[in-house]
C-alpha cells in the first residue's frame, strides 16, 4: 500500500515560488472514514504484521485518552484484522463518539484513573495487567502483547519513515523540504531518519512547548545530527486546542471532542484544492506552512512536501 501525493497549486506558493505537494496519507487506509489512516496505520503496521503472522493469535492491549485517535484506531485494527483488543482508558469518561465506535468494533475497554495511568510506564504493573488479561481471556501470557500509548511500539517509527521514500518515488526526486507534524515525535522520528540529507525536515508539533527536540531523539537517537527542526510557533494554544473558526457548524456537536470530526476553515486552504484537515494535528501543520511560504522562508524554485498524517476531521 502507499498514499498519494498530490499539487497543492496555492496562490502564496505560486507567489513564492515554491512547488508544493501534500503526501495524502489521511488516504492510507484500510479502513476509509475510521481513524486507522495515516501514521495510526503506519505505527501499527509491523505490530499488526506480527500477529497476523503469529502461531496462536494474540490479544493486543494498549492504552489511550478518551478522546485519542489511537484508541480509535487499533480498535477498528481489531476489527478490520479480526485480533482480539482491549484499551486501557484514561479518566472517568465512559461515553463518548469516540469510545461508542471502540466498542462497536468489539474492543473492550477498561476505565482507569488518571493516577493508575500513569503507571503505565512501569513494568511491573504492565506485566500485572498482562496477567490479568491473560487470565480473563483464558489464552497463555505471552499472547497478550502490548502496544504503547499512541501505537509507538518498536519498528513503529522505521515503518512511519517508509512514506519518505514513497514521496522520493513519486516525486521522481529528492524534495527540498518535508513538513509534518507531531504528536508524540515518533512519526518525525522515522521520517527523519529515512530522509536524504539533502531534505530538510520540518517538525510542527501540535503540542506547546520546547522538549519536542528532546522527546524526537528518544524514539531514535541516531537521528541527533540530522538535517531537521522543531517549528514550535503554531500549536495554537495546546494540544487540541485551536481557534473556533475552524471547525464548521455542522460538525460542531462533535468538535468538542478533540480528535473528532471537524473541519479546517481557514479560508483561503479551503479554496485551494487543499485536502480536509483535521485541527489538532493538520490544520496547524498546513496553517504554519503557508505562513512560512508567505515570509518567504523557503528558498525560491524550491519543493515542499507537507504530509498529511490523518486523523478525523
Ligand atoms: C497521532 C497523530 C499524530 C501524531 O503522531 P506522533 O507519531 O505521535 O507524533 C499526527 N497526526 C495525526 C492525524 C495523528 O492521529
Amino acid at each position: 500500500m502507499t498514499s498519494p501525493l498530490q499539487q497543492i497549486r496555492h496562490p502564496a506558493a505560486k507567489k513564492a515560488d515554491v512547488e508544493l505537494w501534500c503526501k495524502r496519507d489521511d488516504l492510507y487506509t484500510a479502513a476509509p472514514g475510521t481513524a486507522l489512516q495515516g501514521n495510526k496505520v503506519r505505527k501499527l503496521e509491523p505490530v499488526i504484521l506480527a500477529a497476523l503472522a503469529a502461531p496462536v493469535k494474540p490479544l493486543l492491549f494498549s492504552f489511550g485518552g478518551a478522546f485519542s485517535n489511537h484508541l480509535s484506531a487499533i480498535a477498528t485494527a481489531g476489527r478490520v484484522y479480526n485480533l482480539p483488543v482491549v484499551v486501557f482508558v484514561r479518566g472517568e469518561e465512559a461515553d463518548n463518539p469516540v469510545l461508542d465506535q471502540a466498542r462497536a468494533d468489539g474492543a473492550e475497554l477498561i476505565l482507569i484513573s488518571r493516577s493508575e495511568y500513569r503507571m503505565k510506564g512501569n513494568h511491573g504493573w504492565l506485566l500485572a495487567k498482562r496477567e490479568e488479561i491473560a487470565a480473563r481471556y483464558g489464552i497463555a501470557k505471552t499472547s497478550a502483547w502490548p502496544v504503547p500509548e499512541g501505537g509507538s511500539a518498536p519498528g513503529a517509527a522505521e515503518s512511519v519513515g517508509k512514506l519518505y521514500l514513497e514521496i522520493v518515488e513519486e516525486l521522481g526526486s529528492v524534495p527540498d523540504y518535508v513538513c509534518l507534524s507531531a504528536g508524540t515525535g515518533c512519526s518525525a522520528a522515522g521520517v527523519i531518519s529515512a530522509a536524504s540529507s539533502a531534505t530538510h525536515v520540518e517538525v510542527y508539533p501540535a503540542l506547546k512547548g520546547d522538549w519536542m527536540t528532546k522527546e524526537i531523539i528518544g524514539f531514535l537517537p541516531n537521528i541527533e545530527g540530522k538535517n531537521w527542526s522543531c517549528i514550535s510557533d503554531y500549536h495554537f494554544g495546546g494540544y487540541a486546542r485551536f481557534p473556533k473558526e475552524w471547525v464548521s457548524e455542522s460538525n460542531l456537536s462533535r468538535s468538542t471532542s478533540p480528535g473528532t470530526r471537524a473541519l479546517a476553515l481557514i479560508a483561503d486552504i479551503g479554496q485551494s484544492g487543499m485536502p480536509p484537515l483535521d485541527p489538532v494535528y493538520n490544520a496547524k501543520l498546513f496553517y504554519g506552512v503557508l505562513d512560512r511560504i508567505r515570509k518567504g522562508v523557503y528558498t525560491r524554485g524550491s519543493t515542499v512536501v507537507v504530509v498529511h498524517s490523518g486523523g478525523i476531521y
